[in-house]
């Protein structure tokens, strides 16, 4: 039933959303958060997929850090309730669930755009035969310049090295068949494929097993970008065999902004010295990390990747933030994102049917998309952005009319989606 839209039963009425808000299990999540206050009463917050709020579980683990160094100094690396030296670890055990990992296959550190950065330093290694790296079209634009900056760094030029796939002509979205197919057809020459997992702008949730499958047929290196996948969608990445992953916290894991980004390097790598990457003394052997010598030996997994000792400060929020996810249980969330999305679908899809015009980019199965709705308001442009701002909707806009709703299942309601599509109702 996972996959399972709730349509049949759905309604189009205040009593009904706040019936539905009164029955979900995760509700009393939201009194976690720090809502933004429009004129006295809580915005409608449905940017989760651009920056997640605060909880109070963020706030305290903060403090706790800052207690531990107040009382401790330097000691704090390996005394205290959480030890710095290890502290990364404490994240990983989440981590898990959410992406589909093994601990050691983990790692927090840095930030996005930089580990894309130093997982293509040792996954693309590009030869004069197969140099090429695939991925799709219209991608994040820091995607795109690292990709870019990666293929002149190697000496070949972006036009030749990169294929973007696009969607058909007339078409919004990507097709599997379309990604399949061109990962077969340059076959040899694709050295890496680097793909989203959820499309920033149309809320497409990829085929990631597929990719890999695809990928590894031909001989190809399988990455994925999780910015807004990973705490959104369910990942599995290695059962599916995926190389590398990483992802930003910010978004839907609530980490606060500029938080840390995540690495998964599958553990068939977990034991390769031999592979180029760039090092630092986080990433070198534990035991032997203070005696300064001079060979640089790898940690065994995702650790060997480290470079910096970790900022405390900023994996806190993060781990707080992964304990209301293992609270809330990840099934259950995404069991509610789908019927909470499906709502927001099915009282847009009536509001179109009394002739407005707000079609809907993202892919109707639930299996292919996240909590995010994608909707171009064809008529209206950024006066309607403007509209739903005044009244207290905080989402995004991007040009040339695109809305992107992202109800999100941690802290969204029911009530809340119902009052947003009144609001499109009323602006005519
Ligand atoms: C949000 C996002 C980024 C941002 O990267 P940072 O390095 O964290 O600033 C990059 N790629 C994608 C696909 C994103 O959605």
């Amino acid at each position: 039933m996972l996959f399972q839209n709730d349509v049949t039963t759905y309604e189009n009425s205040l009593e009904y959303a706040k019936l539905q808000d009164a029955k979900d299990l995760l509700r009393p999540l939201r009194s976690a958060f720090t809502i933004p206050q429009h004129e006295d009463r809580d915005a409608i917050y449905f940017c989760g997929n651009s920056l997640g709020l605060p909880s109070q579980n963020v706030e305290k683990a903060v403090e706790q850090v800052m207690a531990q160094w107040k009382a401790l100094g330097v000691e704090g690396h390996f005394e205290g309730e959480r030890p710095w030296t290890t502290y990364h670890r404490l994240l990983n055990t989440h981590l898990t669930k959410i992406v589909g990992a093994k601990e050691t296959e983990l790692v927090v550190m840095n930030t996005l755009t930089v580990n894309l950065h130093l997982l293509m330093v040792s996954f693309y290694q590009p030869t004069q035969k197969r140099y090429k790296i695939l991925m799709e079209g219209g991608a994040f634009p820091s995607d795109q310049y690292a990709i870019q900056s990666q293929v002149k760094f190697h000496g070949f030029h972006p036009d030749d090295a990169i294929i973007e796939i696009m969607p058909r002509a007339g078409e919004e979205l990507l097709r599997n068949e379309d990604i399949i197919n061109t990962i077969a057809q340059y076959g040899e020459q694709i050295a890496l494929v680097l793909f989203g997992g959820v499309n920033y702008y149309t809320g497409q949730f990829f085929d990631l097993a597929a990719i890999t499958k695809a990928g590894h047929q031909v001989g190809a290196i399988v990455g994925f970008d999780l910015a807004h996948a990973a705490g959104n969608v369910p990942i599995h990445l290695h059962d599916w065999g995926v190389d590398f992953a990483s992802w930003c916290s910010y978004k839907y894991m609530n980490s606060g902004p500029g938080g840390l980004s995540g690495v998964f390097i599958h553990e068939r790598y977990a034991e390769r010295p031999d592979l180029p990457r760039f090092a630092g003394w986080w990433g070198h052997d534990e035991e032997r990390r203070f005696l300064m010598e001079k060979e640089f030996v790898p940690m065994y997994g995702a650790e060997g990747w480290q470079l910096s000792n970790a900022p405390i400060l900023a994996l806190a929020p993060y781990k707080a933030s992964l304990e209301l996810f293992e609270q809330a249980g990840f099934e259950q969330l995404r069991n509610k994102s789908i019927k909470l999305t499906g709502y927001l679908e099915f009282l847009l899809n009536k509001l179109n049917k009394e002739n407005y015009n707000y079609d809907i980019l993202t892919p109707k199965h639930p299996a292919e998309r996240g909590c995010q709705l994608s909707i171009s308001a064809r008529n209206s442009g950024k006066e309607l952005f403007n509209y739903l701002i005044a009244n207290g909707v905080i989402l995004d806009w991007r040009e040339p009319n695109v809305i992107r709703v992202a109800p999100t299942p941690m802290y969204n309601t029911f009530e809340e989606v119902w009052r947003f599509v009144e609001l499109l109702r009323l602006y005519r």
